[in-house]
């Protein structure tokens, strides 16, 4: 099956990719700019292409080369403060960019999109904890709106072309290769202050909730969802776990061997209070169930920022 994956040389991406090709994949086609992605994170087996989804012509020249039966769209401007700041450019990316991409490809034969979604800004502040993806849609940020809107799309391409999709709800994912940027960034973020020897700063009283999930355990979520026939639907790729921002720290610190205490800074305004998610609906729709536990990933984690410091030393 030849497939693109877009944003594969960023962090969620470059993690699919080597799953699929750990899963015997050998048509694979990254697309991205490389605005936040690495061209040395991208698998050796995969073909690279350097294109901006915004840029329609090149989309369309890159699509017409590769003819993708299917797409796992990672690609986003995905940092919710600046969508805050310029919702357009935000658009632009996420909502045009993905448009250029899935016209150019249902004329080359598109069967089937998964799409990398979210878990936290699309439902906004939750009524129900962890919520399942029946839960009112409410998001606060231009970043969420414009998922909302790509799941929207998604159901127009089903409907007039009959292509297949599978949205992907993820919650905070973390792990190794992360930029400390955007949504989940707080774990890159803290290692690093770690590691640098300095103290983290907590926005508020770090009592605000995430759910945390491990990024091999998304990577696995995109192949199966890949390879089921699920259609229409909407899955959150979560654990169902929730965990503060205090709790975090205090586990990440014992990891490390950090002595030092957290400082506090004032709360960041807008900043979802709650966020948990259910993977039940994804366990009985594709059996995905995540399999790596907080504490085990943060060590994974932690430990491929310790390595990587220690060889650019
Ligand atoms: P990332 O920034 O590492 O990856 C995004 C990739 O897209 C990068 O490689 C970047 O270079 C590329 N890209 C950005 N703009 C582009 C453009 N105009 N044209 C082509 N490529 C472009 O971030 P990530 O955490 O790997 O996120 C992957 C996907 O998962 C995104 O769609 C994001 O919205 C979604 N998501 C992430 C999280 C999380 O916790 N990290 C949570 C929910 C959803």
């Amino acid at each position: 099956m030849r497939i693109v994956v877009t944003g594969g040389a960023g962090f969620i991406g470059s993690h699919t990719v080597d799953a699929l090709v750990a899963a015997g994949a050998d048509e694979i086609f990254v697309l991205d700019d490389l605005s936040s992605g690495k061209r040395n994170q991208v698998n050796t087996r995969a073909a690279f292409f350097q294109v901006d989804l915004r840029d329609a012509a090149a989309v369309k020249a890159v699509v017409e080369k590769t003819r993708p039966e299917a797409i796992i769209h990672c690609a986003a401007q995905m940092d919710v403060r600046r969508s805050v700041a310029d919702p357009a450019f935000d658009a632009q990316v996420n909502v045009v960019g993905f448009l250029n991409l899935i016209e150019a490809a249902r004329q080359q034969g598109l069967r089937r999109v998964i799409l990398s979604s979210t878990g936290g800004a699309i439902y906004g502040e939750q009524d129900e904890f962890p919520c399942t993806e029946d839960h009112p849609l409410r998001p606060v940020s231009p970043y969420g709106v414009a998922k909302l809107a790509t799941e929207a799309y998604l159901f127009f391409y089903k409907v007039q072309y009959g292509i297949d999709y599978v949205a992907l709800r993820y919650g905070n994912v973390y792990g190794p290769r992360q930029d400390p940027h955007g949504e989940a960034g707080v774990v890159a973020i803290f290692c690093g202050r770690i590691l640098g020897g300095k103290p983290v700063t907590i926005f508020g009283d770090g009592e605000q909730t995430r759910d945390y999930v491990f990024v091999s355990d998304v990577a696995r979520a995109n192949i199966a969802a890949l390879n089921s026939t699920a259609s229409g639907v909407a899955l959150n790729i979560g654990t169902g776990i929730e965990t503060n921002v205090n709790e975090l720290y205090s586990t990440l610190a014992a990891i490390a061997d950090f002595p030092a205490a957290a400082e506090y800074a004032g709360e960041r305004p807008g900043e979802q209070r709650r966020s948990v998610i259910s993977p039940a609906r994804a366990a009985s729709t594709i059996a995905w169930r995540p399999e790596k536990a907080l504490g085990e990933g943060l060590e994974d984690t932690f430990k491929y920022f310790k390595d990587r410091r220690g060889r650019s030393n």
